[in-house]
């Protein structure tokens, strides 16, 4: 019945690349900041080509207006506004909201 459905395994690999591309990310961004955004670009590929989403600590951590990998303090700004967390680039100057839902808060 599911024809398009492709090998779970590849979506497994996917994701274990999307992984590395983020902590990859992380580390070059102090000295690479451009390398960063473009792990990010490859990793969001990877998520397309797949057809799956990138998790959610992961999403959290690049601008979703100009896709820049974005680090607390560096180039984004952390609110938290009536339960919801608002992120700003300092890149493109947008704003990105997060509901906080029930009971995920992670950091104060
Ligand atoms: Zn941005």
């Amino acid at each position: 019945m599911k024809e398009r459905s492709r090998n779970p395994v590849t979506k497994k690999i996917a994701r274990e690349r999307i992984e590395i591309l983020f902590e990859q990310a992380r580390l070059e961004f102090c000295e690479h900041p451009e390398r960063s955004n473009r792990y990010i670009g490859i990793a969001r590929r990877i998520a397309m080509r797949q057809r799956i989403r990138i998790d959610r600590e992961f999403r959290r951590q690049f601008c979703h207006h100009c896709y820049a990998f974005l680090v607390p303090g560096k180039n984004m700004r952390v609110r938290v506004y009536r339960r919801n967390v608002v992120v700003t680039c300092y890149c493109c100057n947008k704003k990105t909201r997060y509901s906080l839902g029930r009971s995920h808060v992670q950091s104060t």
